[in-house]
């Protein structure tokens, strides 16, 4: 290739819009016209083309992925002097969850090569209080279930899947979502399917989990002006509502694009020592929210790339049991040295569906001059 130099974003969200602006335009003009701003027919809608979608029997819409799962976790009623074991190389807002909800934090490494949950560390870390798993599906990647979904049933626990980063990941042919007792999903603008704000969704297919869900997140009114519980205000908008029906539409194929960029990033960095690349299994469809690799060095060779014009991401540089506000359940460096190593060596690469495959030859080109040289 020669030297003509394009700088490479790590996220586009406005090519995203370039293609959709009428319609979102549209969907937009609809809502305002009918002054139909909280909850209301575009949330509705919203909701049954989302459960259909993760195949399953309710979706309810919320104002966040954090709120999705701290109202899935005070729904089963999971408090005060409970467990929920997560995985401490997440996003924060998985333990921060467990934390508003009352409930302790269990942090555990997740299986270093799928970087997702596995009973390896969750087994030990189960005690008699212990009353949820809550697996992540890492960068789009589903959690190996079936294991876990096994070792919950034997302990009598719920599993909840935060599945903020897993828009239309299938494990053994099942979506994200419809894989344990409820999911949480996150619409922040740049998820995989992202608004134009903060949303989120809770989907489960257990009846009487959505009711509550649904009181919790409406002040808890059974009837207008009848708190039944003492709830909260979680609703997700009108606007985002009908913006996320269009998106919605569009997911599978903006996923499909993903799919061939991340087996385009694979097949050229396959062949550079040094770097370990993400782990693929048979059973696992990700959705590549984000395509992280591995790599010794890594500020330098982050550093290197941006010298070349590519913005590249760190997805997380401080794993959760190493965060000021988890200092007081107890953890010290050393204790997850599969979440500390991870955060030291994790390195994202630009991935979203505009991405042109010319960018990915010019990524895996520069990354191969950083780690080689
Ligand atoms: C984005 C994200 C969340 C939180 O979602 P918000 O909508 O930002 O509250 C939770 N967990 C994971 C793994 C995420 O990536």
């Amino acid at each position: 290739m020669g030297v003509t130099h394009h700088d490479v974003a790590f996220v586009d969200l406005q090519a995203q819009m370039r293609a959709i602006r009428d319609e979102v335009d549209a969907a937009i003009g609809r809502v305002v016209d009918r002054s139909s701003y909280i909850l209301g027919d575009e949330v509705a809608q919203f909701e049954q083309d989302y459960a259909m979608f993760c195949g399953t029997s309710h979706a309810v819409g919320v104002d966040s992925g954090t709120s999705a799962l701290e109202l899935i976790i005070r729904a089963l009623g999971i408090g005060p002097g409970d467990e929920v074991i997560t995985i401490s190389n997440s996003f924060v807002a998985s333990a921060l969850a467990i934390v508003h909800a009352g409930a302790t934090p269990v942090l555990v490494d997740p299986d270093a090569d799928a970087r997702t949950m596995t009973t390896d560390t969750v087994r030990p870390a189960i005690t008699s209080r212990t009353r949820a798993l809550l697996p992540v599906h890492m960068y789009g990647q589903p959690t190996v279930m079936e294991p876990l979904r096994e070792l919950a049933d034997e302990h009598d626990l719920a599993l909840i899947e935060d599945a903020c980063q897993a828009h239309g990941a299938r494990y053994k042919g099942v979506r994200a979502g419809a894989l344990g007792h409820a999911a949480a999903f996150s619409f922040y603008p740049s998820k995989n399917l992202g608004a134009l704000g903060d949303g989120g969704m809770v989907v489960t297919s257990d009846d009487a989990l959505a009711e509550r869900v649904r009181l919790l997140r409406n002040y808890g009114h059974a009837t207008k002006n009848n708190s039944t519980t003492v709830g909260y205000n979680k609703r997700l908008d009108g606007l985002q509502a009908a913006v996320l029906r269009v998106k919605l539409a569009r997911l599978d194929e903006w996923n499909a694009t993903r799919a061939h960029l991340a087996d385009l990033y694979t097949k050229l960095l396959e062949p550079i020592d040094g770097l370990t690349l993400p782990q693929r299994s048979p059973d696992a469809e990700s959705v590549w929210h984000l395509y992280v690799v591995n790599v010794e060095r890594r500020d330098e060779v982050q550093r290197r790339l941006r010298d070349e014009g590519i913005a590249t991401g760190v997805h997380y540089p401080v794993p959760i049991h190493r965060q000021p506000a988890f200092h007081r359940f107890g953890y010290t460096a050393g204790d997850l040295p599969v979440s500390e190593r991870l955060s030291a060596t994790s390195l994202s690469l630009p991935m979203f569906p505009e991405l042109e495959p010319t960018a990915v030859h010019h990524v895996a080109d520069a990354l191969r001059r950083a780690v080689t040289s």
